[in-house]
């Protein structure tokens, strides 16, 4: 049974570029030095929320790399609700993420909010993170389509599956085939979650399109119980890799605290997380030197 794919008919064919049908192997989005998206590992990527401090970065990353992670996750440019809100250290925060990560051999993964900061944060970053509510913010899908380095893609909190990879396949068409989808929750009616972790849309669109899948369980629960049990149940999925929030002090972070995981709490996961890796044949990300 091909999930989805009968249901889809004919509409498949509008997003033609990123279609299964017009590549039958999965692709493999590979990101920095050693990161591989879609290949027979699974990709980790871990860090805050945002970037706060030098401090922050680097005992955090020094941490999700020990536990096993190959790429540092941070935002220097933050969307957020409330104007009054931290908005991120901007290129202070680029430049703490680019350090810690070459210093424990990670790669660094962090979101473009404005088209005129793309061509900054290609500087600093291995891939660039399209995050839930520019989904469909097509100046910047044009943008990030022209630029050198792969897109992170998450899927807007109210998107489609068919609106999600019309937005993949509006970066492909800039020309910009290294694409990575990530689910990471849409909105429900329950406030005991943030969001409704859609993980029955993993194996959906790793049937409609050939690009790699990951999800988060970190904005998918915005509990921190409940972000290691979706982690392994991802990868049980099929799902390609994940994404999760590691804070050094989740009570302080300046956002998204509550659903943060302290390293000890990734250490944790990650080893819940190898048995379930093993268990689908997906082998966990080879470690840097530097983590070892
Ligand atoms: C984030 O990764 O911190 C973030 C803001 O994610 P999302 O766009 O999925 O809410
Ligand atoms: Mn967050």
């Amino acid at each position: 049974m091909k999930y989805g794919v009968e249901s889809a008919g004919p509409e498949a064919h509008r997003y033609r570029l990123v279609s299964r049908a017009a590549r039958s192997a999965r692709s493999i989005v590979r990101v920095g030095q050693r990161a591989a998206f879609g290949g027979a590992a699974l990709a980790v990527c871990a860090g805050p929320c945002s970037v706060e401090s030098r401090e922050q970065l680097e005992t955090t990353a020094a941490a999700v790399a020990k536990a096993g992670a190959n790429v540092l996750r941070g935002g220097a440019f933050k969307p957020r609700t409330s104007p009054y809100a931290f908005a991120g250290l901007g290129e202070e925060g680029l430049r703490y993420l680019r350090d810690a990560a070459d210093r424990y051999g990670l790669a660094v993964v962090t979101e473009v909010l404005d088209p005129r900061d793309v061509d900054l944060v290609v500087r600093y970053a291995d891939m660039l993170q399209i995050g839930t509510r520019n989904m469909q913010n097509f100046p910047l899908l044009r943008e990030v389509g022209g630029a050198p380095k792969p897109v992170l893609l998450k899927r807007g909190i109210a998107a489609t599956i068919e609106e999600w990879l019309m937005a993949a396949e509006h970066i492909v068409t800039g020309g910009n085939a290294q694409v990575v989808l990530c689910e990471r929750g849409i909105r429900g009616f329950d406030p005991h979650t943030r969001n409704v972790l859609d993980l029955a849309a993993v194996p959906l669109v790793q049937n409609l399109t050939h690009l790699p899948v990951i999800v988060d369980p970190s904005h998918g629960t915005g509990v921190r119980a409940l972000v290691a049990p979706m982690t392994l149940a991802a990868v049980a999925a099929g799902a390609d890799g994940v994404i999760v929030e590691v804070h050094p002090h989740p009570a302080s972070a300046y956002s998204d605290g509550a659903q943060s995981l302290t390293p000890a709490e990734f250490a944790e996961a990650m080893e819940g997380l190898a048995l379930v890796a093993a268990a689908v044949g997906r082998p966990l990300p080879e470690r840097a030197a530097a983590a070892a």
